[in-house]
């Protein structure tokens, strides 16, 4: 018995020091901090939540698609790139700025090693049936002459570009909440639902956020990614290039803040298709499941995974709270999309239709990079899924930047 007890009190001992060492490494890092106090006025994020709306949803992907796929490196790419700032600076987001960056895509890499078939990307297993996935390059799979004819100019390898706009806190405009969504698709569609879906919300939080009744204490940044699908090339220029920056007021004494400290990253990815697992005959259901629901990740290898969670927690809340019709389910199998290359730096989330490994990863988006992912694909049930998502994400980030209307 005795030793029974000694061996307790080594291990009591192994595991406070291990605590200890822990809570010290959290405490380090700049950005990891106390969990953001709520501190929005929840009768004001209401009205705030009610001024989006299905049909100004619907619209703003409706003017992506006019670009066709959007492809990095193209003409329609960059005519995407400009219209995005003009509608931004339209709804009274004027202070757009662009990242510029170079874009050279890397040599052909050798086939990666066979690895488990049923091991997830970002973790997790594949289960039950499933759907080939990959990336359509053929110009005839896409049968819609005109499309085709809007998606033909290849991409070329230099400058790229992409843009952000910014609402500035009233108390504390040297923090930010970064928000994200990418412009850029592939496959010979129209990307309507990747990412015109999750670009398109996070113009329409721009647009609420930037009506001139609407305060915040904190700042947030309303950014549309560039060059999601060649390998997050955009959110790591980004990073390569303002990292550095945080928190410093230039010019000194100007109480600006070119680069808020960063309290954290919320992506938008793929908001619309929740149809659930393919059929035993490898088709889909024709409509929205009727449990469909927003999936939030973060990621459990992640550094910052113990803030991240509770940053997901969070965005759970605000969707019980404000989002009208469907519910959040969270995950930890955040990957594939541009909170990755902050995970390990500030809390990240991703919102999505699906999880992206477990469930997009098994083939539960039949349209994913295919010429069918345009816009009339997708009916109200679909378009009100990433409805629920804007719904979530502002009524979050209204009360974690202190949102409140001006009397
Ligand atoms: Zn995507």
């Amino acid at each position: 018995m005795s030793s029974i007890v000694r061996s307790t009190q080594r291990l009591s001992a192994v595991l406070v020091f291990v605590l200890c060492a822990c809570a010290g490494t959290t405490v380090a890092n700049v950005n990891a901090g106390p969990p953001r106090p709520i501190v929005g006025d929840t009768a004001a994020i209401r009205t705030l939540v009610g001024r989006l709306d299905l049909e100004r949803y619907k619209a703003t992907i409706k003017g992506l698609t006019q670009f066709g796929d959007r492809r990095q490196g193209t003409d329609r790419n960059r005519a995407a790139v400009d219209w995005i700032e003009q509608q931004l600076k339209s709804y009274g987001c004027t202070n757009t700025e662009r990242i510029t960056y170079d874009y050279q895509p890397p040599a052909p890499a050798a086939r990666p090693a066979v690895r488990d078939s049923n091991a997830a990307q970002g973790g997790g297993r594949l289960r039950g049936y499933r759907i080939r996935t990959g990336v359509n390059t053929d110009s005839l799979a896409q049968t819609d002459l005109k499309l085709r004819a809007l998606n033909s100019q290849p991409t070329t390898p230099g400058e790229r570009q992409e843009v952000y706009c910014t609402k500035v806190g009233t108390t504390h405009p040297e923090e930010m909440y970064i928000v994200g969504g990418h412009m850029d698709g592939h496959g010979w569609g129209e990307a309507a639902n990747d990412d015109g879906s999750g670009t398109a919300l996070v113009m329409e939080l721009a647009r609420v956020f930037s009506s001139p009744d609407v305060q915040t204490d904190r700042s947030i940044r309303f950014i549309l990614w560039n060059n999601e699908e060649t390998g997050l090339n955009g959110a790591r220029a980004y990073v390569a290039q303002r990292q550095a920056l945080q928190g410093k007021e230039n010019p000194a004494g100007s109480g600006k803040y070119p680069e808020p400290r960063w309290l954290g990253m919320i992506q938008h990815d793929m908001m619309l298709f929740d149809h659930g697992m393919p059929l035993p005959d490898h088709t889909m259901r024709k409509e929205q499941r009727l449990e469909a629901d927003v999936n939030i990740e973060f990621q459990d290898s992640s550094t910052m995974v113990e803030a991240s969670q509770r940053l997901a927690w969070q965005f759970a809340r605000a969707n019980d709270k404000f989002a009208t019709d469907y519910p959040a389910t969270v995950g930890q199998h955040m990957t594939n999309t541009d909170s990755t290359p902050f995970m390990n730096i500030v809390p990240s989330i991703s919102l999505r239709e699906n999880e992206r490994g477990t469930q997009i990863g098994a083939g539960w988006d039949p349209q994913w990079h295919q010429p069918t992912d345009v816009y009339s694909t997708y009916n109200d049930q679909d378009f009100r899924l990433g409805l629920n998502a804007a719904q979530t994400t502002l009524g979050a980030l209204g009360q974690l930047t202190g949102a409140t209307l001006k009397k």
